[in-house]
């Protein structure tokens, strides 16, 4: 997932990017409100972390102005010990949670993945699509019942399009979620990627139920991207 961190303490914002990083997720960490909203307005993203007390423009008016520009990506406020006024603020100005300074990063992180299963529609910590589950705790993908070997980046491609399902998903798109930088990114990548999943989870014909020609739901859709086809659960 790609993620938007706003806190103007450069050995948070840091740790923030790093610890969130290794969790499998792109990062932009920015210092400022100003640099958060260019960079709402130019990318994708998921989901944001906000510190309300920002200098220059606070992260209350950050939070209004995301909304009132139609962002719907969950949001999670940091907010200082103490400040209840800023939460029930935060949550008024449109924040989903908040976590209050200082924090164990696992609190964190639990809210992150909360709030990105509910925004996707997932309650569960896992996806299911026929023989094919994710668990999205471990990062984990199975099908019928056998662990599937994936690697780091195959997993959040395929995590990408099953909690997309049914949508056509760009190759721009799928690139973000691996590469925070732009001059990283190299669309070939994503094709070999896509494919080696494919091979994976395919399987010979009549393996699985229901999939007589084997399991093959990813689809190129020519010039737009790719499009996961079976319904997620
Ligand atoms: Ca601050």
């Amino acid at each position: 997932m790609k993620l938007l961190v706003v806190e103007d303490e450069a050995l948070l914002r840091h740790h923030l990017k790093t610890r969130l990083g290794e969790s499998g997720h792109v990062i932009s960490a920015v210092a400022n409100a100003e640099e958060a909203l260019y960079q709402a307005e130019q990318f994708h993203h998921d989901l944001a972390v906000i510190d309300l007390g920002l200098p220059g423009m606070g992260g209350l008016d950050l939070i209004r102005q995301l909304r009132s520009a139609g962002k719907t990506f969950p949001i999670l406020i940091l907010t200082a010990r103490g400040n209840w006024q800023d939460k029930v603020e935060g949550l008024a100005a449109g924040a989903d949670d908040y976590v209050v300074k200082p924090f164990q990063f696992e609190e964190l992180e639990a809210r992150l993945h909360a709030l990105l299963r509910r925004s996707s529609g997932f309650t569960q910590a896992s996806i299911v699509a026929g023989p094919l589950a994710l668990d999205l705790n471990r990062k984990q993908g199975s099908l019928d019942g056998e662990a599937l070997n994936l690697t780091a980046f195959e997993y959040r491609i395929l995590e990408y399009l099953m909690r997309h399902h049914q949508q056509v998903v760009a190759k721009d798109r799928l690139m973000e979620q691996l590469y925070p930088d732009d001059d990283e990114r190299d669309p070939n990548v994503i094709e070999v990627l896509v494919g080696r999943i494919r091979r994976k989870l395919e399987g010979a014909p009549g393996r699985f139920d229901g999939f007589p020609d084997g399991f093959k739901p990813i689809e190129t859709v020519r010039g737009l991207g790719y499009l996961f086809t079976e319904r997620c659960r």
